[in-house]
Parts: C-alpha cells; structure tokens; sequence
C-alpha cells in the first residue's frame, strides 16, 4: 500500500514552519511555501519557480495540495455562487459566493451533515456524518477564492473574497480542533489577509467552545438564537438543553472582551406562527436590553419539503423588526440570497450519509409545545410530514 501524501492545506503557517523542518528544510521556506499555496493559489510544486528544484521534488514525493472535487458549480441570476463539493464516502458540502456592492462574502461548511439537529435547518435533518479536515475546510476558500480571481480578471494582489462567515453546513464550534487552523489561515497576512472583524464563526450555542475561541482565536460572532425564552429554544435549537440562553449570553459577556467587533450578531430565523409574534419580539428586548450589546440579524425562513415549518410573512418579519429597533437595538432583515439554486440559508443540504441516525429521530420527534409568551395565543411548532 502506498502512503498517502501530506496535505499541506491542513497547515497552518506555525505548522507548515515545523513541517519543513521535519522533512529537512529550513523553516523560512514555509513562508515562501504557504505563500505561494494560498496567496497565489498555486498547487503545483513545480509551479512554484523560487524554490529550490531540490525542494520542489522533495515535497512532491511526501505533499500535495489537495483540492476538493467539485460536484456541481452554479451560478445564480443575483450573481450568487454556490458550490457543491465531494468529500468522500457519498458526502458532499456547499460553499457559497455572495457578492454585494461593497464585499464579497463567502460561507462556508465545517461538518458533512451537522448533531445538533435544530428543527428549521435543512443541514440538520440530515444528521451527521462527519467532521471536515483543516484542509477541506480551508480548501473551500482556497478554490473560490483563486476561481473567483481568475472569472474577474484580478491581479495576484487583488482579493476577490473579502468577508468569510462559517455559516455553510454544520456546527464550526463542534469542529474545534480543525477549525482553529483554518481560521488562523484566513487571517494570515500571507494567506488571506483577512481582519478579524471580517471573519465570523455563527454557532448554535457551544458554551465551552465560545469561551475557547475568545482565547484562541477571536473573530467575529454570530449566534443562532431564534427564541426568546428556554422553553421555546429548546425545541428549536436542541443544544439549548445543555446550554440554556443564559448562560449562552454570559459567554457572549464574556466574548466580547476580546471580540473584534463591540457587539455579538444575533440570529433569528422567522418561522410563522413559531417564534414571531410582537410579544416575543419585546421578551427578546428584555432578555438583551441592558446586558449585551447586540445586532439581530432576522432570517426569512428557508423552506424545505421536510421541514414542516413555514416563513413568516414579509409583514410579520417587518412588524417584528420595528419592535427591537423602537427598544434601540439595531436590526437587519437578511436578504434571500441565491434562491434559485438553492444556495440560501438553511437550503445547504449537500449530501450526507448519516452515521448517527439523526435523521430517523427528527422525523419522529415527539409533537412539541413551544411556550407562548402569552398563554392566550401558544404556537406550536408544527410537525414535520410523516414519512
Ligand atoms: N451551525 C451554525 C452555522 C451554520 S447555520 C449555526 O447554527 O449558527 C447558519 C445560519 O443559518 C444559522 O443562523 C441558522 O440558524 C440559519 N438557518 C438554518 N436553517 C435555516 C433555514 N431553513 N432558513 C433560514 N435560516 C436558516
Ligand atoms: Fe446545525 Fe446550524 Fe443547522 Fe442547527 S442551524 S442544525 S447548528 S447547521
């Protein structure tokens, strides 16, 4: 059997340095090296024209940059890119490419499939298969990043990609270890250069590993929190059962101390008759009034056949919205991005060979009783179809 070669896009600048050392070359050539992979985006050694023959043909016999293959690439009519890649054993993950006027943001996947399981999540239903690697999650990056350079004409020099949110398939708090390098890669000034303000990891809610970010590698913060009160999160967000919103919100506290923004994003999908009454909006003002400083981010739900679950209408999204601006706090409604092929948030279904039967529990979850904020009206979080 033949050993498989190194992937350098596993590596880090501080890890390519102890590589080189390891396979006998000085450590500076890793600068040259991680350089040459990700700023400029060559995979080929022989490619790579100031480094030594000697060097070129010792890494080519033990290395390889490896690239994901790609399923499918669309692009949209809204310009909206989306990538469907393979990562083996009938797994596949999105990526996707969403430019605007003044950025150009790409979202990216950490798991095949995703444990947590939260009701309204396409990803979700589909259970876990498994973690990414560093380099399959930086390689995502990689290859939109060098695609999209070379489909707008731009220089070695220019960026194309200039905000990252790992908003793509599965939870990047539940893939810690791996997703640490990736990060520490996107923020390299030899790598992708990008500021800690413009990378963001969005989480279901991992106490602990929030708390290991802020010291390890503090970027901007997203957090899914779609209820106003345990009861209702609960059900929605399943973590929540282990990490209920307060102590959710003390980490946050907690974050932002290091953070490189002053507030922590706030997500909230809009689920009809679920989560996005008038009455919740104003439980959800106490909740973070005077405590956090936060921006919402309100999500059109993105419907999907299994879901069961409907969007909010564009009038409920609105009213909901003016109440959290009225209390002062600053609030978004996120524009649907890609929906005609399917790139929107929540549509990120690649696919998955669930190994943890996630998706046989899901279907027949228990019928669920959210609690209302006023027992006069109780939404019920709808049941997904039976199979
Ligand atoms: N696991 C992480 C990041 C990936 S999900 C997290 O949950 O934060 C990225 C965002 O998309 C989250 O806020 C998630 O709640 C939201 N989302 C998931 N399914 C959705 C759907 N069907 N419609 C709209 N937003 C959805
Ligand atoms: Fe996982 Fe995020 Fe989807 Fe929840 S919303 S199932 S945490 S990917």
């Amino acid at each position: 059997m033949t050993t498989p070669l190194d992937n350098l896009l596993d590596l880090d600048q501080s890890a390519l340095k102890a590589y080189c050392e390891r396979v006998g070359e000085k450590s500076f050539r890793a600068t040259q090296l991680f350089r040459w992979i990700h700023h400029r985006g060559v995979g080929n050694f022989d490619d790579m024209t100031d480094l030594a023959r000697s060097l070129r043909a010792k890494l080519a016999g033990v290395a390889e940059v490896r690239p994901l293959s790609t399923i499918t690439d669309k692009t949209s009519a809204d310009g909206t890119r989306k990538w469907l890649f393979d990562v083996g054993q009938g797994n596949a993950v999105e990526t996707v490419y969403i430019p605007e006027d003044d950025r150009a943001t790409l979202c990216i996947s950490s798991q095949a499939g995703c444990a947590v399981g939260c009701r309204f999540c396409s990803t979700g239903h589909q259970g876990f298969s498994r973690n990414l690697t560093t380099g399959e999650i930086i390689a995502q990056l990689w290859h939109a990043e060098h695609q999209m350079r070379a489909k707008l004409g731009l220089g070695a020099n220019e960026r194309a990609i200039s905000n990252v949110v790992m908003m793509g398939m599965g939870e990047p708090l539940q893939n810690y270890a791996q997703l640490v390098p990736a990060l520490r890669m996107m923020l390299d000034d030899h790598g992708y250069g990008l500021s800690r303000r413009r990378v963001t990891v969005s989480t279901s809610g991992v106490v602990p590993m929030i708390d290991r970010l802020r010291e390890d590698c503090p970027v901007a913060l997203a957090v899914s929190l779609h209820a106003p009160d345990d009861a209702l999160r609960d059900q929605l967000v399943p973590i929540n059962r282990k990490y209920p919103i307060d102590e959710l919100l003390s980490a946050c506290e907690r974050y932002l101390d290091a953070a490189p923004r002053d507030f922590i994003t706030m997500e909230y999908c809009m689920l009809d008759g679920v989560n996005d009454t008038p009455a919740q909006a104003r439980q959800l003002v106490s909740l973070v009034k005077n405590r956090l400083p936060v921006k919402f981010n309100l999500i059109p739900f993105n419907p999907f056949p299994e879901s069961g679950l409907k969007r909010s209408s564009n009038a409920r999204v609105q009213a909901f919205g003016e109440v959290l601006l009225e209390a002062g706090l600053v609030t978004t409604i996120r524009k649907t991005r890609g929906d005609d092929i399917d790139a929107a948030c929540g549509q990120l279904a690649g696919e998955v060979q669930d190994r943890t039967d996630a998706q046989r529990r899901m279907t027949r979850a228990i019928p669920i009783v959210a609690a209302a904020p006023s027992a006069a009206n109780k939404p019920v979080v709808p049941q997904p179809p039976k199979q």
